[in-house]
């Protein structure tokens, strides 16, 4: 008669930390890990064919670690005979051949599938243990608290709250440097002759194992979205260690400057690519931080670049993560501007005249992979004024990017970027017209249309569009006091222009729509 199994310990495709508190007393002698590959979480939303093999190869990667220290894993790979397709079909089946005493598992980055396991254990009656992740650096319960009493939420607050309490970037109580934010110093658009002298980001061979990884995702979702040639994304801890080196080295330097900057071709620029790796748990925001503050404090890389860096980690990263987790499950349903427009097919293929938008989606497709910039003010900011029903649109990211979990890509989209939670993620809209893309880039020099005119065949889309957004949602946007000066341009309109604009916009609104591909 085999021992008894006291804790299954569930490892999740995003929890692949070698640190996790879901080894805590973990005894190889009672204790047994579960782990499977499943389709249903690449087909729930139309996964990006990188982003697949992202997931699938660094479990296999994480699964040869714990085998190596002795563990037992109960693995099923995507193509065992018999895999039942699902994480809860799976895993009963696993129990019921395991009998385990008890479940454990590190809350999962998706309402549903935290749901989905509860009532799994409810239905074959054994307990489970939900453990805090202590990859971040704030608790829900620090979040809730920090919650408690505000009428409104404003990320500016709760970072400085996490310097405090972290000590980062602080002296004697104060900010380093004296100052919180440096936007001023940052945010730069590049000059005409665009960027200059940035190496390029470290690349990781694929493997022995993400090679098998790359052949299967082939045979299996050979219709997805997106493109393998490329992929070199690390798919280890010792990996994504490298790759955190490899920009502190030479993109931290001038990633303050240029964070919103945008260019023809070169979709990295002085980006990090280390979302997908802490997303996935392979690497520690703690170390990521320490590196950059070092390079700060041995005089390599700016203030204002450093504390910019710091902010989107200790700041957004773990603000968004707050907000997912403290108006989940309802949030996802919101849609505070009523948008009922479906998304259009040119999302999943590139196809399409304005050549911000195809440089955008082209690259994703190619690498799963768009800087911020790009994602709000480009492919997010399109859909915000053509009125594109915020689900089409978060389940475009979710399936898209090769970082994409849904407690950090929801309140991005859903709010940050489409405002469709009414104010939650940001202070007003985050809309502007083709001339602030003509700012941030030379994308429109390639492009057919002129950003500055919003009337006749070459008007830009996103200009014409922009009025009509004004103009559509006046009511509600003349009451937010950060709208002001744009709610004032639009009384400045004259009104037979106006007049043609909603005409024009709703002409194109009626070219673009389609049916999406993947319904
Ligand atoms: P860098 O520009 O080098 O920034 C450094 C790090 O800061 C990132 O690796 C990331 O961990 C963190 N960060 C920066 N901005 C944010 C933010 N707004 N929220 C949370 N973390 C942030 N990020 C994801 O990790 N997964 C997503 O699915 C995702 N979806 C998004 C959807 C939309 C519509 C928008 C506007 C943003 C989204 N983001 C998402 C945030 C941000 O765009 C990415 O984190 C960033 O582009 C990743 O590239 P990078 O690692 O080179 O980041
Ligand atoms: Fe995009 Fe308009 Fe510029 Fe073309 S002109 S690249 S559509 S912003």
């Amino acid at each position: 008669m085999p021992n008894p199994i006291r804790n299954l310990v569930l490892v999740l495709g995003d929890q692949l930390d070698q640190a996790s508190n879901a080894f805590d007393e973990f005894d190889p002698g009672r204790d047994q890990i579960w782990m499977a590959e499943v389709a249903g979480e690449s087909t729930n939303v139309w996964s990006h064919k990188a982003r697949i093999v992202l997931f699938l190869s660094a479990m296999r990667h994480f699964c040869e670690h714990l085998d190596q220290k002795g563990y037992v894993v109960n693995y099923r790979k995507l193509d065992d005979p018999g895999n039942h397709g699902t994480l809860v079909d799976e895993l009963e089946q696993t129990i019921k051949r395991l009998e385990p005493e008890k479940l454990v598992v590190v809350r999962p980055g998706e309402n549903r599938v935290l749901a989905d396991l509860k009532s799994l254990a409810k239905k074959v009656d054994v307990e489970i243990e939900v453990r805090r992740d202590n990859h971040f650096f704030c608790s829900l319960d620090e979040f809730r608290q920090h919650a408690e009493g505000r009428k409104r939420l404003r990320m500016e607050y709760f970072y400085r709250e996490m310097r405090k309490r972290t000590g980062i970037l602080m002296e004697k109580g104060k900010p380093v440097g004296g100052k919180w934010n440096y936007d001023t110093d940052n945010r730069k658009p590049f000059s005409k002759s665009g960027p200059e002298g940035i190496e390029p980001a470290i690349s990781f061979e694929p493997d022995r194992i993400t090679k098998s990884v790359i052949q299967l995702v082939n045979e299996e979702f050979a219709d997805h979205p997106g493109e393998l040639s490329e992929f070199d994304w690390p798919v280890t801890t010792e990996d994504a260690v490298e790759a955190l080196e490899d920009f502190v080295a030479h993109r931290l330097p001038e990633f303050g400057k240029y964070q919103d900057a945008m260019w023809t071709d070169e979709p990295i620029l002085n980006h990090s690519l280390l979302s997908a790796a802490m997303n996935l748990k392979l690497l520690d925001p703690r170390i990521v931080i320490a590196a950059a503050v070092a390079s700060y404090e041995s005089g390599r890389a700016p203030l204002s670049g450093v504390e910019g860096f710091v902010r989107q980690i200790l700041g957004w990263r773990e603000y968004v993560r707050g907000v997912y987790w403290l108006y989940m499950p309802e949030y996802v349903d919101r849609n505070e501007l009523g948008a009922a427009e479906p998304l259009p097919d040119f999302y999943w293929t590139g196809e399409t005249e304005m050549n911000c938008l195809a440089q955008a989606i082209g690259q994703t497709l190619t690498y799963g992979y768009a800087h911020h910039i790009q994602r709000l003010m480009v492919t997010g900011l399109f859909s915000l004024l053509l009125g594109v029903d915020p689900k089409q649109i978060h389940q475009w990211y979710l399936a898209v990017y090769v970082d994409a979990v849904e407690w950090v890509e929801l309140p991005n989209t859903l709010g940050m970027s489409q405002y469709a939670d009414g104010g939650v993620m940001a202070s007003k809209p985050y809309i502007a017209s083709g001339n602030y893309i003509k700012r941030m880039s030379n994308y429109c020099a390639g492009c057919k249309f002129n950003p500055t005119k919003s009337l006749g065949e070459d008007a830009c889309p996103f200009t014409t569009l922009y009025w009509d957004f004004l103009a559509k949602h006046k009511d509600r946007l003349v009451k937010n006091n950060r709208m002001v000066f744009q709610v004032k341009n639009l009384e400045r309109k004259d009104p037979d222009d106006l007049v043609q604009i909603r005409a024009q916009a709703k002409c194109f609104r009626e070219s673009v729509k389609s049916t999406p591909l993947n319904s």
